[in-house]
């Protein structure tokens, strides 16, 4: 058996399958509207959302900072995780090219948010502040699974102080998958969520933003001054449609996988287990 890369669930190949599926989709200019794999991949991951609207994005960090600057005007405000990806691991793209002020909470433990200290964070209206706009979560964080219970409070302080709701959801399907929740239970109630289809569901590369209408509107023009309007990118939308068709069961054994693993490959059976990880230098 050969070496398996475990540094990360992006360390993916297509399928043989996901590759059929890439080769024979339609295709037609995404930038006009006209790739019907692309406009198909957005409806249905939408309608699994629960959602109005979706829309394919080349990357996540691409997806986050366009829907953080569709909720968030010049000078308004995130509050957000410390250890959030859109804070931590995008460069710091939502202040430097959104103009978006992060307001960054030390996350608990257990990778949710104090609510109480989100309660504190929200700026009066006054004009020493920057105005507070948004509450950004995300589910899992450091592979940490939130639980809908949380998820409704965190919703309930953010509707009453008026503040709008983005879910970081790039690994939302391993925490459905987790909690046995379907994926529209569980981001039920926010505003936008992003949905990664390039980690361990394998497709090669892609993001789908879903949420309200209007602001995927706002997002599909930010995503072209970004520079994610792609052309014909059906053959990559196909990967997406044939991940979230067959390859979202398949997490769980990911899981029981990472479970083993994290017991200790010293608890596994020396010599014959088939997860025992070849570390390479
Ligand atoms: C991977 C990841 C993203 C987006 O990453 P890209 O590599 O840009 O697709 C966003 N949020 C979280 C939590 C992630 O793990």
């Amino acid at each position: 058996m050969g070496t398996i890369d475990l540094r990360s669930d992006t360390v993916t190949r297509p399928t043989a399958a996901m590759r059929a599926a890439m080769a024979k989709a339609e295709v037609g200019d995404d930038v006009f509207g006209d790739d019907p794999t692309v406009n198909d991949l957005e409806a249905r991951s939408a309608a699994m959302f629960g959602m109005e609207a979706g829309l394919f994005f080349p990357s996540g960090t691409q997806s986050n900072l366009a829907a953080l600057m569709a909720h968030c005007g010049r000078g308004e405000e995130v509050i957000v995780g410390q250890d959030a990806h859109t804070y931590r691991y995008e460069g710091g793209g939502a202040a430097v090219l959104g103009s978006i002020q992060p307001q960054p909470l030390q996350n608990l433990p257990d990778g949710t948010l104090d609510l109480a200290m989100v309660d504190a964070a929200v700026k009066p209206d006054d004009s020493h502040f920057a105005v507070t706009r948004l509450l950004a979560l995300e589910n899992t964080i450091g592979g940490k699974v939130i639980g809908r219970d949380y998820l409704a409070r965190a919703l309930t302080l953010a509707w009453k102080r008026g503040l709008s709701t983005h879910l970081d959801g790039a690994r939302i399907f391993n925490a459905a998958v987790k909690l046995g929740s379907p994926v529209n239970a569980l981001c039920a109630g926010f505003d936008t969520v992003s949905v990664c289809l390039s980690k361990g569901l394998g497709a090669p590369a892609g993001t789908v933003l879903v949420g309200h209408q209007a602001l995927v509107h706002r997002a599909r023009r930010i995503r072209k001054m970004l520079g994610g309007g792609m052309r014909q990118a059906g053959i990559l939308a196909a990967a997406g449609l044939h991940a979230l068709e067959n390859h979202v069961a398949r997490l769980a054994e990911d899981h029981a996988n990472a479970e083993r693993l994290a017991k200790g490959p010293r608890a596994q059976a020396s010599g014959s287990s088939p997860c025992r990880p070849t570390w390479s230098s």
